[in-house]
C-alpha cells in the first residue's frame, strides 16, 4: 500500500526530533488555524451566508496541516518494554507488510501519565480488510465505526484505520450527531478527529517515539484536558465527548479546559438523542474508573447528569439516598482500584435504590400488598431508566434479585433464613444490606446477625433463629402489632412490611 512507504518516508524526515516546549501557548481556537493573511470579500459574504443559514453546524474544523512534533523517549518515557508486548507485536506485523502502524489513544496517554492502560489501540493505514488479511485471529466489527479486533494470546486489540476529519458530509441526524465515521484518511486527519489533544498521541514501537499532532504531550504535563478543535461543534457531533472530558479529567486529574467546559451544561440536553445503549456503556465506564465519586460529583456540577440517570438527581438530594450512593461509589472505587471484580448489577441496585424505597412506599400507602408493591416497585424504577440507558437484561436480572432479597433478611424465624444463606445472589445481597446499615438505613445489628448467621455451623444457626410465635393458623386470625420488626410467619418469602425501610 502507497500510504505506508509514504508514511515510512515521511517519518524519516522528521526523525530531527523537534523539541516541545512545554510551556507553549494553549492554542486559541483560531490559534489551531496557520496564520492567514486579510480575509477576501467573498471569504466575508461566504462565512455570512453560513451563518445566517447556520451551514457551520457539523462543518469541519478545516484540517490543519501541521507538523507534528517527534517526542522523543527521554521526554514520554514510554520505552518499548513498557506496553503490552502484543500491542508491539500487532504493529511490528502491520509496519512490516509496509503500513504505517501505532499504539494510540489511551494507552500512551495512561503510560506518559504513568497509568497501567486497560487496553490497546492501535491506528493504522491499512484498511480494516488489508488488517484481516494479515491476522488469522481477527474479526472486523461496528457500524458507526468499522474496526478489526485482533487477538492475540489472551488479548483483544482494537485496530482502526486512519479516519478522514468530518467534511460536513457524514450521515448526521438532526442534533448534528454523526451517525457514520467510516471514511479512510491520513494520519494527520485522523489525528484531528479525535476528541482531546491528550488522545491525539501515536507511540511508534519501532523507534520508541511519539508522534504528536496536537501539542497533547504538553497538555497532559500541564494537566490540561483541551479538545481538538471547536469545542461545541465536537460535542454536537458526539455528545457523549461530554461524558468522556469528565471521565477522562477525574482519572488523569486534568483540569478541562475552559473553552472546552464551557458550552457543557448548554449543550447538556444533546444526551438525550444519544441511543440508550452506548449512554449505559460509557455510564458503566464512568463508574467502573475507579473515579466514580469525582465523576458523578463533576457530572452534577456540569448539570450533565440529569440525562443520564433521570433519578439520580432526585436519590441524591436525599440525606440519606446521597449518603448511600455515595458510600456504595466510594467502596467501588477502593475496589476497582484495589483491582477487584465489581459487578455493574450491584452497583445499579445501589444507586436506584432509595428510588425503589420511595416507589414502594407509595404502593404500600395506597393499599398495596407489601410483597406485589416492592415487584412493582422495582419495575417502576427500572422502567423510568430504560429510556434514557438501557441496562441489559442480565444485569437488570442481577438488580432484581438483589433487591428482593432485602426484605427476606428481615425475617429471622422458621426455616426462611436457611433459605436465604441458601440463595445464588445471597452474598451480593448481603454486602447490600451492609451497605444500607452503614448509610444509617437499618440497624447494624441486622447485618451483624447475617454475617454471623452465614458463618456458623448448623448447630449454631438453629440456636440463632427466632423462634416462631405459636401455629400459623391461630397466628392468622390473630392481630398483631409488629413492634419488635419481628417478621410474620406464615408467608414464607414474602417481604415483611416495614423491612426494607
Ligand atoms: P479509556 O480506554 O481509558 O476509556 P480512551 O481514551 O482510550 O480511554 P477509548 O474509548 O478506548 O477511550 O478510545 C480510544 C481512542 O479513540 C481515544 O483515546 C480517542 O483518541 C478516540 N476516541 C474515542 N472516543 C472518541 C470520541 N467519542 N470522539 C473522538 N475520538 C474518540
Ligand atoms: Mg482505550
Amino acid at each position: 500500500m502507497p500510504a505506508a512507504t509514504a508514511g515510512r518516508s515521511s517519518a524519516c524526515a522528521h526523525r530531527r526530533l523537534q523539541s516541545v516546549d512545554l510551556l507553549y501557548d494553549p492554542p486559541s481556537l483560531a490559534g489551531l488555524a496557520p496564520a492567514r493573511s486579510p480575509p477576501s470579500k467573498t471569504a466575508v459574504i461566504k462565512k455570512l451566508l453560513r451563518k445566517v443559514f447556520r451551514l457551520d453546524v457539523a462543518r469541519p474544523q478545516a484540517p490543519v496541516r501541521t507538523e507534528p512534533a517527534l517526542i522523543a523517549l527521554a521526554q514520554h518515557g514510554i520505552a518499548r518494554h513498557r506496553i503490552h508486548p502484543a500491542a508491539g507485536k500487532v504493529c511490528d506485523i502491520l509496519q512490516g507488510a509496509g503500513y504505517k502502524a501505532y499504539v494510540v489513544g489511551g494507552a500512551v496517554r495512561d503510560l506518559i501519565a504513568g497509568i497501567e492502560p486497560k487496553d490497546y489501540d492501535v491506528a493504522t493505514s491499512a484498511t480494516p480488510e488489508q488488517v484481516r488479511e494479515l491476522f488469522r485471529r481477527s474479526r472486523i466489527i461496528g457500524r458507526r465505526f468499522r474496526i478489526v479486533h485482533v487477538m492475540m494470546g489472551s488479548e483483544t486489540l482494537e485496530v482502526s484505520t486512519f479516519r478522514a476529519a468530518q467534511d460536513g458530509t457524514a450521515e448526521t441526524d438532526e442534533h448534528g450527531r454523526v451517525l457514520r465515521d467510516n471514511v479512510f484518511g491520513s494520519q494527520e486527519e485522523d489525528a484531528a478527529r479525535r476528541d482531546f489533544t491528550v488522545n491525539a498521541l501515536y507511540y511508534d514501537p519501532s523507534n520508541e517515539t511519539v508522534i504528536d499532532y496536537h501539542h497533547g504531550v504538553a497538555d497532559l504535563k500541564q494537566k490540561t484536558l483541551r479538545m481538538i478543535g471547536n469545542p461545541a461543534q465536537r460535542y454536537r457531533e458526539d455528545p457523549v465527548r461530554m461524558l468522556r472530558a469528565v471521565r477522562l479529567a477525574a482519572k488523569l486529574g486534568l483540569v478541562i479546559d475552559p473553552q472546552a467546559r464551557a458550552p457543557i451544561r448548554e449543550m447538556a440536553s444533546l444526551l438525550e438523542n444519544v441511543p440508550a445503549a452506548r449512554l449505559f456503556d460509557e455510564m458503566l465506564k464512568l463508574l467502573l474508573s475507579g473515579h466514580a465519586v469525582k465523576c458523578i460529583t463533576q457530572l452534577r456540577e456540569e448539570g450533565l447528569h440529569h440525562g443520564l440517570l433521570p433519578l439520580l438527581d432526585v436519590i441524591l438530594e436525599q440525606p440519606l439516598g446521597q449518603r448511600f450512593v455515595m458510600l456504595s461509589l466510594e467502596k467501588t472505587d477502593q475496589r476497582v482500584r484495589e483491582d477487584k471484580t465489581v459487578s455493574p448489577g450491584f452497583l445499579f441496585a445501589t444507586l436506584l435504590w432509595h428510588e425503589v424505597l420511595g416507589a414502594w412506599e407509595k404502593r404500600k400507602a395506597a393499599g398495596e400488598i407489601a410483597q406485589n408493591a416492592l415487584f412493582a416497585a422495582m419495575d417502576d424504577v427500572l422502567d423510568a431508566q430504560a429510556d434514557k440507558l438501557a441496562i441489559t437484561r442480565r444485569i437488570a436480572g442481577d438488580i432484581k434479585d438483589i433487591w428482593a432479597l432485602q426484605p427476606r433478611f428481615a425475617q429471622r424465624s422458621g426455616k426462611r433464613p436457611l433459605r436465604v444463606i441458601e440463595q445464588p445472589r445471597f452474598r451480593a445481597g448481603y454486602d447490600f444490606l451492609r451497605l444500607r446499615a452503614e448509610s444509617g438505613e437499618i440497624e447494624a445489628e441486622e447485618a451483624d446477625w447475617w454475617e454471623r448467621f452465614a458463618n456458623v455451623d448448623h448447630d449454631e444457626r438453629q440456636a440463632m433463629l427466632v423462634p416462631e410465635k405459636g401455629p400459623a393458623r391461630k397466628r392468622r386470625r390473630r392481630r398483631r402489632k409488629p413492634a419488635d420488626g419481628a417478621p410474620n410467619a406464615g408467608n414464607d418469602g414474602a417481604p415483611d412490611e416495614g423491612g426494607g425501610d
